[in-house]
């Protein structure tokens, strides 16, 4: 098996699981509790929650620990749209959020709020200058994702840190795709809130956490127990955020020869693709985008029935996110950055890990080469196309 979603998910890393196992057998106790147990508890949780806050330059009181990446979405969004409505209640987001941020929106909307999408260019880079232009006066918060999960392009974060802060508005970020993958300074980049997840840096699934800069009135996300500062209660997950601490300590530490090496599979695979593939289009800013992530479209394509193909072959890929594949609906994304129908429909996400080779890289082009080819020459709208191109049908074999 050849794995290229690593955007959807990691496979846990063994000194993860390896971190992770006492917590479920001899250190079960409760982290609230008395006991030297419950005292161990209590240590590795704080011990993972100062390892998260070092990597982002923030304080420990400072990291609050939930389900995953869109609990944390969830929390940021309704709770600063709670607390500070009386202040106003506009928001400016972007177009091509995480669901886990666009469908929270929707949810506001229909509570009275009023949000403003903002658009990207052909790259899939955030407009600053229309971000600017929806700011109003009644605007109490900017959310913004750090890395696209579709098609990997770096927002200018630190610039719109900036310019949130210069007006008072809050800022949020959604950094799951981003978290462990690059330096993050919550300070340097103006960051307010941010939200991470530990299953996409090969920690464990269902435990992320929301960063909440000190001072910040936000409203408890559930009620009950004291943990977490009282702001969301419920007797902690110990073995998930101790493998989620471990996954970034271990992220910290490969980060460089992780970047150098996905970087230059990325790249391999990219130009290889382009060279060898007609008619395709790749999507995302060619450098400003992430170390593993590769997105093409092909035209006179499905890209289901292309990943379907690519799966009989022992290859994982997606289409767009995990969570519209199975769903018809061509990506909001790639339809925000102006392609087609047909182009957005003919989508093919890639994203690499360290532990993939060339070899891989090799064995996927010519399996793309080939089923592209395949579905091509079964696709009435290719004749057609060869038929208007006359003499100077191109070679798809
Ligand atoms: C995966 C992902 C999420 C959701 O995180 P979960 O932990 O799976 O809930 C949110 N935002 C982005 C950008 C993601 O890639």
């Amino acid at each position: 098996m050849i794995y290229l979603d690593n955007a959807a998910t990691t496979r846990t890393a063994p000194e993860v699981v390896e971190a992770m196992l006492p917590y479920f057998s001899e250190n079960y106790g409760n982290a609230s509790s008395i006991y030297s147990l419950g005292c161990a508890s209590k240590k590795a949780l704080n011990q993972a929650r100062r390892t998260l806050a070092d990597y982002l330059g923030a304080r420990q009181e400072e990291i609050y620990f939930t389900a995953g990446g869109s609990e944390a979405d969830n929390w940021a969004l309704k709770a600063t749209a709670e607390a500070y409505r009386e202040k106003g209640k506009h928001i400016v987001t972007t177009r091509i959020e995480h669901h886990a941020v666009l469908h929270t929106c929707e949810y506001l909307e229909k509570q009275g709020f009023e949000v403003t999408y903002v658009g990207v260019d052909e790259n899939g880079i955030v407009d600053l200058a229309e971000l600017e232009a929806a700011i109003r006066p009644d605007t109490i918060l900017i959310s913004v994702m750090f890395a696209n999960n579709e098609v990997g392009t770096l927002q200018p974060v630190r610039e719109i840190g900036q310019l949130a802060r210069d007006r008072g508005i809050l800022f949020h970020t959604d950094a799951v795709q981003a978290f462990g993958q690059l330096p993050i300074r919550v300070d340097e980049l103006h960051i307010d809130m941010l939200s991470a997840s530990a299953h996409k840096i090969n920690g464990p699934k269902g435990v992320g956490c929301l960063y909440i800069r000190s001072g910040l009135k936000l409203r408890s996300l559930i009620h009950g127990g004291a943990q977490e500062r009282s702001r969301r209660a419920g007797t902690e997950n110990i073995p998930g955020i101790v493998g989620f601490g471990k996954a970034i300590e271990r992220a910290v530490r490969m980060m460089p020869e992780k970047t150098q090496k996905e970087t230059e599979l990325r790249d391999y695979l990219i130009a290889r693709i382009e060279k060898e593939i007609p008619y395709c289009r790749l999507n995302g800013d060619r450098s400003r985008r992430l170390p593993g992530n590769v997105n093409f479209s092909f035209r006179f394509i499905e890209g289901e029935s292309l990943l379907i193909m690519l799966d009989m072959k022992g290859i994982c890929g997606s289409s767009g996110s995990a969570c519209t594949s199975g769903a018809l609906d061509p990506s909001h994304v790639l339809l925000s950055m102006g392609l087609s129908h047909e182009m957005a429909h003919g989508s093919l996400r890639l994203t690499l890990s360290e532990e993939n080779t060339r070899e891989e890289m090799d064995t996927v082009v010519e399996a793309i080469g080939e089923i592209v080819g395949k579905l091509r020459a079964m696709s009435p709208l290719y004749e057609d196309f060869l038929k208007s191109a006359g003499s100077c049908s191109p070679d798809i074999s």
